[in-house]
């Protein structure tokens, strides 16, 4: 177990069993991101449980918001001290105090890396968790829901969990425009007869990259980023997709009122014009779709 900064430990399994050395460090609560629970050992100790794999399929950015919260709120307390650990103390751990680090101080996650380093050399965050705290960097620091990039990431991942496409949650598809009344969002509609089918807020810009390519993304020219170049509007699935998505890999995206082709799909991805490869893809075509402002409410 190691002290990366104070009130706060890292650790694998075995420094969350020995009580000794807990106690020595006065250590008052203790988040586990494991497969499994600490055994029941430690009735004196305020205990979080995260299950989570060390692998490449594990949402940990969605596991954040709860880690952040218990840091912070055991934190906070006079006295209290913390120790964070997973299986080895390699991988989970270190990513969780990662992103506390980066929350708290608002530092970048190569920033957060070298700290942990140095004071635990054999940290190795596994490659798909880097990935994820380079979208959280992107998020500022902080887990946005309603942001492109973890729309983005949270269908991405959905792919990955749910590689039938069957049981999508529904919660996934954003909610059909045509069956609100009053948007307060600039709608798109369908060019040939005027059907809402999407809000502003539903399309995904690709602009920033993923993972470790968005880190190098930033470094780019913003020049190099032409979304002229982009023939298609990227968006997150809407209502009056579902009977078509589900369980079908890729297909044409048709009005549903009049039929006329919109676009595309495909859950594993598709290129955009400007060259970017977008997983997965749910594509509309610029020039099938009119852009419609909110009309401004008079008398108000
Ligand atoms: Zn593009
Ligand atoms: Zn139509």
């Amino acid at each position: 177990m190691i002290s990366v900064l104070s009130g706060l430990y890292v650790g694998s399994v075995c420094d969350a069993m020995d009580i000794q050395s807990l106690q020595v460090a006065g250590i008052t609560h203790i988040l586990t991101i494991d497969n499994s629970e600490l055994k029941d050992l430690h009735h004196s100790f305020q205990k979080k449980f995260i299950q989570l794999l060390d692998d490449s399929s594990a949402d940990l950015l969605s596991c954040l918001p709860e880690c952040l919260h218990f840091l912070k709120d055991a934190l906070e307390k006079k006295g209290s001290c913390v120790l964070v650990h997973c299986h080895a103390g390699l991988s989970r751990s270190p990513a969780v105090i990662a992103a506390y680090l980066m929350n708290t101080t608002r530092c970048t996650f190569e920033e957060a890396y070298q700290r942990l380093q140095d004071k635990k050399p054999d940290i190795k965050i596994n490659e798909e968790f880097v990935n994820q705290l380079a979208i959280f960097e992107e998020m500022g620091c902080d887990v946005d829901i309603s942001s492109t990039s973890y729309k983005q990431y949270r269908l991405k991942k959905l792919t990955q969990k749910y590689p039938e496409l069957k049981k999508v949650p529904r919660d996934v598809f954003a909610c059909d425009p045509d069956s609100l009344n009053h948007s307060k969002d600039i709608l798109f509609r369908c060019r040939k007869c005027r059907r809402s089918l999407f809000r502003a807020g539903s399309v995904l810009n690709h602009a920033l990259g993923d993972g470790p390519a968005a880190f190098a993304h930033k470094k780019m020219p913003l020049k190099d980023l032409d979304p002229a170049k982009c023939t298609s509007f990227f968006v997150e699935p809407v209502q009056w997709m579902e009977d078509v998505l589900l369980g079908v890999l890729d297909g044409q995206l048709l009005c549903p009122k009049c039929n006329a082709k919109l676009g595309s799909f495909n859950w594993y991805g598709e290129q955009c014009s400007c060259g970017r490869w977008v997983t997965p893809a749910f594509q509309v075509h610029k020039n099938r779709v009119d852009e419609v402002k909110p009309l401004t409410i008079h008398g108000r």
